[in-house]
């Protein structure tokens, strides 16, 4: 069973080793669509963990 603060860290590993590994985002065309969708997913969760900001925000 996972907790709440393994999914977030989860969805931000997964995002983060996106902007690692896309082309489009480790290189100079900028984000890509998927990118935004996992940062959209980190970010909700972010927010539905809702302890007031104790994890950065995700900047992208
Ligand atoms: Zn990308």
């Amino acid at each position: 069973m996972q907790s709440d603060q393994d999914r977030l860290e989860h969805a931000r590993a997964v995002w983060e080793g996106h902007l690692r590994t896309c082309r489009s985002c480790a290189g100079s065309s900028g984000t890509c669509q998927s990118a935004k969708l996992l940062r959209r997913s980190y970010n909700s969760l972010l927010r539905a963990a809702g302890d007031g900001g104790r994890l950065p925000e995700a900047n992208a």
